[in-house]
Parts: C-alpha cells; sequence; structure tokens
C-alpha cells in the first residue's frame, strides 16, 4: 500500500475509468488522502527518474529489483529529502507526500498511483499498465 495510514478495503477502483474527456483510460489507481501523507515505497526496487510533469506534478517512477515492473507515483507534494534517481528503496519507505501537483484537483489531494510492465528494453517511460487494485485491495 503507498498510502501511509490507508485500509486497503477503502480503496476504489478507478483504473478503467476515462479521463481527459474520456480520450483515455486512467491505468492507475488514486488514493485519497490528506495532503502531505506520507507516501511510501510499494514495493522494493530502485528510483529510475524523478520527472516533473504537466499532468503529473512532481513524479517518481521506482523499477523493481527485477526489473519487470517500474510503480508510479504522481502529484506529490514534495519528494522526501534527499530522494534520488539510483537509490535503493525498500518496501514502505518514504517516497514522498500527498500532494496536487501537476493536474490534480487542489481540494482532492491523492496519490496517482500506476504499476506498468515493462518493454523489454526497460524504458522509464513506456511500457503496459496494469491494474493495481486487485493486489492492494486484498494487502495484509
Ligand atoms: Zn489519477
Amino acid at each position: 500500500m503507498p498510502v501511509a495510514g490507508i485500509e486497503p478495503s477503502t480503496i476504489h477502483d478507478n483504473f478503467d475509468e476515462m479521463r481527459g474527456g474520456a480520450t483515455r483510460r486512467h491505468e492507475a489507481l488514486d488514493i485519497l488522502a490528506p495532503r502531505g501523507t506520507p507516501v511510501v515505497a510499494a514495493d522494493d526496487g530502485a528510483v529510475k527518474k524523478l520527472f516533473t510533469s504537466v499532468p503529473g506534478g512532481l513524479t517518481v517512477y521506482e523499477f523493481d529489483p527485477d526489473q519487470r515492473y517500474c510503480y508510479y507515483y504522481a502529484h506529490l507534494d514534495a519528494y522526501a529529502p534527499g530522494l534520488h534517481e539510483g537509490q535503493l528503496l525498500h518496501r514502505g519507505e518514504l517516497v514522498g507526500y500527498v500532494g496536487t501537483t501537476g493536474n490534480a484537483p487542489k481540494d482532492a489531494p491523492h496519490l496517482h498511483f500506476a504499476v506498468i510492465h515493462l518493454d523489454p528494453d526497460k524504458r522509464w517511460w513506456t511500457g503496459t499498465p496494469i491494474n493495481p487494485y486487485p493486489l492492494l485491495h486484498k494487502a495484509p
């Protein structure tokens, strides 16, 4: 569970919702939480890329140790102090804080969380999104 203090049974599956004027699927989960709530690593891995984008705001791309999956965290209010590319993360370690950077509504802080199955060339910006809801929903 990538947001501290969230009860898994309370999250909603919004992976298939249409966004951007119904032109694209969401392909991620939005996990609502108060601004400043700790965002933590969903799995062990390494910080592959810290990136600021117009839609995502402050974002983190984390690759799992086998480089099969990329975990994407967006709309962060701030990064964890000292967070840098190449840093190894353990599951549960602080990544940043919930916020509304990018295109998130200013009155609805949330973590936009995606899991992407990486292509063979392991590029952080491409891959196939998979729905993390079934895994998170039944997380202990
Ligand atoms: Zn979202």
